[in-house]
Order: structure tokens, then sequence, then C-alpha cells
């Protein structure tokens, strides 16, 4: 199989949802693995949001950080120490291209403190998430008014469906509301946790919300990722490219050593197929081959 493409979005034990993160094993691995380079894009959450069942049992992990009531607060993301462990890693890793990076949640409702933690870390890639949906009750309904759901949370009180419309709405939001992130992350988020009594999710009856949320990012000429925790439907990556997209990054989204790279060479190969390709530099963005014009057929 191919060489591994970079993985644009890794997380470590700077990652409050990381427990088994371990950022020197992670560079070890992926010197193992032969990648190119690697971006430790830790969480940075400001948001508050409470569980759809507080009676959840929960991993220690969490629970640690969830009020009685149900209520998650996100711990601060340790920045000089994290910026130290990356210092300390490029340093035993020379080989290794590493880039310092941040995940945020929701930059387009946290403005002032999403500002406030770029200033501080000067972060090598910055991706912009959605992982927490707002959604409004029709009125009339017994929950009239906007309310907010983890995304994945979100399908034990709302219809599937509704999950995934809700969140491209908001993922279109983030792009023409934040312009402080390059990558935008995941934009398959809630299809992880889509439930199997729903039957299979077929990308195309989302088409208009993919589009629609695809040529907002498009028009701020930044970059797609190509998330592996799941494999994003080709399709998308080729709505990407009609709809103005020009660059793609790729992520495992590895939340511990073992699961860097996990499904990158696949999805290289899928992208591929879609008229992407590398850059100059292995740590680059991948690149649209778009033609301006068709040749014509040789004559017989
Ligand atoms: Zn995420
Ligand atoms: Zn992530």
């Amino acid at each position: 199989m191919a060489s591994y493409p970079p993985d644009g979005h890794v997380h470590t034990q700077f990652s409050w949802d990381a427990p088994f993160g371990d950022m020197e094993r992670t560079c070890a691995r992926a010197v193992e693995l032969g990648l190119p380079s690697i971006a430790f894009t830790e969480h940075a959450e400001f948001g508050i949001t409470t569980l759809v069942d507080p009676d959840r049992e929960l991993p220690d992990w969490l629970s640690q950080y969830t009020d009685p009531d149900g209520v998650i607060t996100p711990p601060a993301l340790d920045v000089e120490g994290y910026l130290a462990s990356v210092a300390r890693c490029r340093e035993k890793f020379p080989g290794l291209r590493i880039l310092t990076g941040v995940e945020l949640s929701e930059p387009h409702w946290h403005t002032r403190r999403t500002a406030e933690l770029l200033d501080l870390g000067g972060f090598d890639r910055v991706l912009g998430s959605v992982h927490t949906i707002r959604h409004t009750e029709e009125p009339g309904t017994a929950a009239t008014g906007v309310r907010e759901y983890d995304a994945g949370d979100a399908y034990h009180v709302l219809a599937a469906e509704t999950v995934v419309r809700d969140y491209l709405a908001e993922v279109a939001r983030l792009a023409t509301g934040s312009d402080v992130f390059h990558v935008l992350a995941h934009i398959d988020y809630p299809i992880r946790y889509w439930p199997t009594d729903a039957g299979p999710c077929d990308p195309h009856a989302f088409e208009e919300e993919y589009r629609y949320a695809l040529r907002a990012l498009a028009g701020t000429g930044r970059a797609l990722e190509v998330n592996t925790r799941v494999p994003l439907h080709p399709v998308i990556v080729g709505w990407w490219r009609e709809e103005g997209g020009e660059t793609l990054t790729f992520g495992s989204d590895a939340h511990f050593p073992e699961n860097l790279g996990t499904g990158l060479r696949e999805a290289a190969a899928m992208v591929e197929a879609a008229g992407f390709r590398p850059g100059a530099h292995p740590y680059d963005l991948w690149r649209t081959t778009r033609v301006t014009a068709v040749p014509a057929p040789p004559r017989p």
C-alpha cells in the first residue's frame, strides 16, 4: 500500500478527553509507521454541555468534569505544558515534522476566549469543529426555543435526520462566522453516532445541506479535513471539489498512540481518485488538480 499522508488531527494527554494519550509514544509510533508529519491538535472547549440523561454511567475521565445535573465543564488547555512537551518531542524525534495545533469547538460562539488562546499558542494548525448543535423546537411543542445538545447525545431526543441537518447548518455558520481556523474538522462527526435502528446513513439524503456547508467553507478558501474515525463517504469529497474546494487534510483523530494513522492510507487513495494530490512537501495540504480546459478527444 502507498505511504501515509500527514496526520493533521491527533490528540495526546493534553486533551481532556484523552486519558490514554501520550505525546512521546505517539511520536515513536509515527516514526514506526513512517508518517511524514503529525499535528497535535488538542481540544480547546469553552462551552458547557448538558447530558440528555444525567443518570448515564460515565467513564472516570468524563465524570470528573460532570456535575450531578449532567452539566459538563471541560477544563482549560494547559498551553504552556503542551508547548514544552512539543519542544521535547521535536528534540527527541528530529526526523519527524511536528506541527503545533489546536481543535477549537464552536469558535464562532466563543470569539473572545478563542482569540486569547490563539494569541497564547501561536499554533501551526488550527482546526475548527462543531461538536454541539443548537436545535430550534417548533413553536407550540413541549420544549419551544433553542436547545443545545452534544451531537452524539442528540440522537436520544431528536430524529436521526434532524441531528445531521442541525449539525450541517451549524458547520455552515462556523465557516462563515469564524476566520480563526485553517481547516474544518470532521464534517461527518454525527455519522459516528448514527443509530443502527435508523438504517444505513446515505449522504445523498443530506446532499443539499452538505453542499451548502461545503460551499460556505470553499468560499473562505480554507481546507476540508478527511477524518478517518469513520471513513468519509467519497461522494462528499466530490461535492467539495464541485463546490469550489481546493485543499484537503487528513486526520485520524487518534486519542491514544495505537490509533495514530488509522485509515489514512485508504483515505489518501480515495481522495486521489477524486482528483486531489499531495503538495511539494510531505506536510503540505493536498490540492485539487482542477482541469481548466477539457482536451479534445484524439481523432481515430
Ligand atoms: Zn472533534
Ligand atoms: Zn479531535
